[in-house]
């Protein structure tokens, strides 16, 4: 959780101050930071926002920038900070990022306005915007190719299910999911929202756990009336101008209170402005996948262990040419599906766009190139519906609109039927849509080739559009061509060659010669045209009718020039937004087409499969490999990714077959790499992808669990091993016959024999109790033992040959169980000392000696079910041997002419042990 918080003793002073010396000025920020407090206020000042008091601390340590005072307050300095005006996206960017919100104000109206109220009055302010993390819309704040999500979290105290409502404002998406308190966990896992907002009645303890789902997010506390069902009721129905909610879908109260508290936000953030928002999209815990925060950050689905993208599955798999591409690639996998006919849907789309022959492929080179040209229409949209746009989001428009026209007119072969969910793509961007091409045509016509960021700059609106504009831009044009004759008849007049026509802020247009030249211009006959202006060190400077007339008419001109613009462009955005619902579809489809023939791409490139997807609970894969280590050994030009099988069938048609596999295997052998990769393809599989296989069979998973590797949480004062008992905890309690389970090395943050005992138990639970698809990876290779007891355990083994006396992995799975885990080899590989490699290689013969007469055979094999404790127990008594024993075994093994010295010593070492033990 980010925490912008600043822990100084506070420097600002509360309204109303005591000190009877402050300025008007500075009466008037602390006016309006007292009702900003949460707030760093940027305070308009000529082309700086300034900062003052406790701001400016902050601020200028946040940005590094010079912290400095202006005036006094009851005697003490006023510590101020200031960013210029025309940089302060960047200032912004930087203290958003860092957790902070900022408050802008603006001066709203002219100084020469405020002066006519008398000499010292101040200039009006007023807050016009609220910018928070969650609520950006602003191209350079904004990752073009990540969303940016404001969640909100709702609960009532009648019911049961919370919920979870989140938007991205700069789209307008918006959705919302009731489901348990865990499951509304794993959602904030996978959306990773930048802003969530908390209702202040829940328990600190509960926000603590949501924020934590979340990874860096600034939280936000609602107060009671702002997130309650009632008033969040009345807001959406507000906001979406529909006298009943009904038409959404089915609404529980803690929807109405999650949905309700991101619009009073939203308006208390946009001050009353609210965005094109898009209708709510009701989500219920079965529509998706389930994935719980702990699988969501283990598989690393979108980022990896350290919060980047590089390494997670969606880089792997992101062949997306656009930002809305990306951005619905992401939200896809974030959220796979749980539903056939809609995974089949995506699926289709994707198999259109397939095939390999040379038709298809250039259908896919043509279309992926026109939408590289693309721009982000549903952005540009979602500035202008907050009146925060620039000419060029109405280009992003047109141009966006003109590739969607394009894209659907180049028509692919009539290979294949065209799939529906192809054809409602197409549908929103033919240019058979009247409205949509008419808006295109009269964006093209009306805007210029080249465009300015900011309307003020003017000068967008093409020649030709508006006859009026013409006038106006040949008048103001015209004047500045005669002003710039105007400097040779001067020259010529005075026979001052060095006489120039300039312009500035403060003087305007005028006239300037060098000071030699200044007292000849004063006097006859020149002093009835030239009047003085100002003296400088080295010119003098004047004016004469003729130049102010022409200046006036410039600007007159120019003032009408801009108003008439500035006109055009409101016209403009209004008809954009009257056909916002297309526009937005229509950015939509194109998102779509991107991500379908991104996907088609990767699959060919890489030969993946269409998963077959049913709706039972068989887990069938050939051949199938992990995308992001298959894409890293790939990029490395190590040897290629080995792919292997996972034959999990469905009971009803293969009748006894494993559903847990128990995969034992040497360390470095590809283990967790094999367990990973097959929930991989399940969520690739269900995010409507296809998978990297030669074939797939998917029974629909309802809920996926992994508990991979091991993590400390000291923030949360977890131990590893207490982290890894949560976390199977929670598989235990949760998984149910449609989950997939995989469990790697539970158990191996204790003891051996606790550990033993813990993932014995566990394996019998689940297949007691769970009956899941598991996939459980262990080096306790006693468990192997239970196949032979648990019908639906089989084992399966990665295979390894020795070298000359050196293990190579061959990271095939095949069926079996391994005997053995070669980690000192490993610790060769890794380069451990050779007397540390060697020690341990006589320590493990040993103790796998006196493991195999403490072990009576059949031990396993004669445990009762559900009995760990026992059988584990009965495995340690048997383990203790008397003394006696133990020296004359080691006594009888001893082959005294295979010994070193060191090793006698050793050896008697150990025999005084022995002894010193009883
Ligand atoms: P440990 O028991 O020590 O945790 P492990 O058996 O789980 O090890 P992994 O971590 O899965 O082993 O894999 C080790 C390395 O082996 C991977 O980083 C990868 O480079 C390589 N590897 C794994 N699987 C394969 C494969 N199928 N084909 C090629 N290389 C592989």
């Amino acid at each position: 959780m980010l925490n912008a918080e600043n822990n100084m003793s506070s420097t600002t002073p509360k309204m109303p101050t005591t000190d009877p010396n402050i300025t008007p000025m500075m009466r008037q920020f602390l006016d309006i930071k007292a009702d900003h407090q949460d707030f760093l206020l940027f305070y308009r000042m000529g082309d700086f926002y300034e900062l003052f008091f406790d701001d400016a601390i902050v601020a200028a340590a946040a940005l590094d920038i010079t912290l400095t005072h202006r005036g006094k307050h009851l005697g003490e300095n006023i510590p101020m900070c200031g960013v210029p005006f025309h940089a302060a996206e960047s200032y912004l960017h930087r203290l958003i990022r860092q957790g902070h919100k900022v408050a802008i104000c603006e001066q709203t109206e002219d100084p020469a306005e405020a002066k006519k109220r008398g000499s010292k009055s101040v200039v009006r302010r007023e807050v016009v915007r609220l910018v928070t993390a969650g609520t950006l819309t602003e191209e350079g704040l904004l990752e073009a190719r990540a969303n940016n999500y404001l969640a909100a979290f709702g609960q009532t105290r009648h019911e049961e299910s919370p919920a979870l409502a989140w938007v991205d404002i700069s789209t307008g998406d918006v959705q919302i999911f009731a489901g348990k308190f865990d499951a509304i966990q794993g959602r904030l896992a996978a959306l990773m929202p930048r802003e969530l907002l908390l209702p202040d009645s829940l328990p600190p303890e509960k926000q603590r756990l949501l924020t934590e789902s979340c990874g860096d997010v600034v939280a936000t506390e609602l107060t009671a009336s702002q997130a309650n069902s009632e008033s969040g009721h009345a807001a959406l129905v507000e906001a979406y101008h529909v006298s009943t909610l009904d038409g959404f879908g089915n609404w529980s109260r803690s929807m109405y209170a999650a949905g309700g508290a991101l619009i009073n936000y939203l308006t208390l953030t946009q001050l009353g402005k609210l965005p094109n928002l898009k209708p709510p999209r009701l989500m219920s815990a079965d529509d998706r996948m389930r994935i719980d925060v702990a699988t969501c950050q283990n598989l690393e689905i979108l980022q990896n262990k350290t919060g980047e993208k590089k390494g997670s599955l969606f880089a792997a798999i992101d062949k997306t040419v656009t930002g809305p591409g990306a951005r619905m690639l992401s939200q896809r996998l974030a959220a796979p599906l749980a539903q056939k006919d809609a995974i089949e849907g995506r699926l289709d789309a994707i198999s259109f766009y397939a095939g390999h022959d040379a038709e298809t492929t250039k259908t896919r080179e043509t279309k992926r190139s026109i939408l590289k040209n693309a721009p982000d229409m549903a952005r540009a949209l979602g500035r202008m519906s907050l009146e925060r746009c620039g000419p060029r989001d109405l280009a992003a428009v047109r141009d966006g609109l003109m590739q969607g026209f394009e894209l659907a007119a180049t028509a692919l072969p009539d290979i294949t039927p065209c799939p529906p969910q192809i054809e409602s793509v197409l549908a929103a961007i033919a240019p058979i849509q009247k409205p949509l091409k008419d808006l295109c045509d009269h964006l093209a016509k009306a805007l210029a080739d080249e465009l300015p960021v900011l309307t003020r700059d003017g000068g967008f609106i093409a020649m030709g559009y508006h006859p009026g504009l013409d006038e106006a831009r040949r008048l103001r044009d015209e004047s500045r061509r005669v002003i710039a004759g105007l400097q040779n008849s001067y020259r010529e007049d005075t026979g001052i060659k060095a006489l120039k026509v300039k312009h500035n802020a403060v003087l305007g247009y005028h006239i300037d010669v060098p000071a030699a030249h200044g007292d000849r211009l004063m006097t006859a006959p020149y002093a009835d045209t030239f009047f003085h202006r100002q003296t400088l060190a080295n010119s003098v400077r004047f004016s004469t009718t003729e130049l102010a007339e022409l200046a006036g008419q410039i600007s007159r001109a120019g003032e009408k020039a801009t108003g008439l613009e500035q006109e055009i462009f409101s016209t403009l955005c209004g008809e954009v937004l009257a056909q916002a619902e297309a526009v937005s579809r229509a950015a939509e489809a194109l998102a779509e087409l991107d991500v379908a023939l991104a996907l088609a791409e990767l699959a060919c490139d890489m030969n993946w499969v269409r998963p077959e997807i049913y709706d039972d609970h068989r887990f069938f894969v050939e051949a199938g490999r992990h995308p992001v280590v298959e894409a890293s050994l790939s990029g490395q030009g190590d040897s290629p990714f080995i792919a292997n099988d996972c034959h999990i069938h469905a009971d009803d048609k293969q009748g006894n077959t494993g559903r847990l596999l128990l995969l034992t295997g040497p360390n470095m052998a590809g283990k967790s790499t094999y367990l990973r990769q097959n929930a991989l393809i399940a969520v690739l599989a269900q995010s409507g992808c296809y998978v990297p296989a030669t074939k797939a069979e998917i029974g629909i998973v309802d809920r996926l669990f992994s508990r991979v590797g091991a993590a400390d949480d000291l923030a949360r004062g977890q131990s590893t091993f207490m982290v890894e008992m949560v976390e199977t905890a929670a598989i235990l309690n949760q998984a149910g016959p449609a989950s997939m389970v995989i469990l790697d090395e539970i158990g191996r943050g204790t003891s051996t024999f606790d550990g033993l005992s813990i993932a014995w138990a566990t394996i019998e639970h689940m297949h007691e109790m769970n009956k899941c698809r598991t996939m459980f990876a262990t080096h306790y290779h006693e468990l192997t033992g239970l196949s032979e007891k648990l019908d639906k355990v089989t084992n399966i083994t990665m295979r390894v040959a020795e070298y000359q006396g050196d293990v190579v992995f061959l990271h095939e799975v095949v069926a079996g169980a391994a005997d053995r885990s070669y980690g000192i080899h490993v610790a060769k590989l890794a380069g451990l000392p050779a007397p540390v490699i060697d020690r341990a290689r006589i320590l493990l013969d040993q103790l796998e000696q006196s493991r195999e007469q403490a072990v009576p055979e059949g031990v396993l094999e004669s445990l009762p079910l559900f009995a760990p404790t026992q059988s584990v127990e009965q495995v340690q008594v048997s383990k203790t041997d008397s003394p006696a024993e133990k020296l004359s075994r080691e006594i009888a093994e001893l082959d005294p002419d295979s010994l070193s010295p060191k090793q006698a010593l050793d050896f008697i070492y150990r025999l005084r042990n022995i002894l010193d033990d009883v």
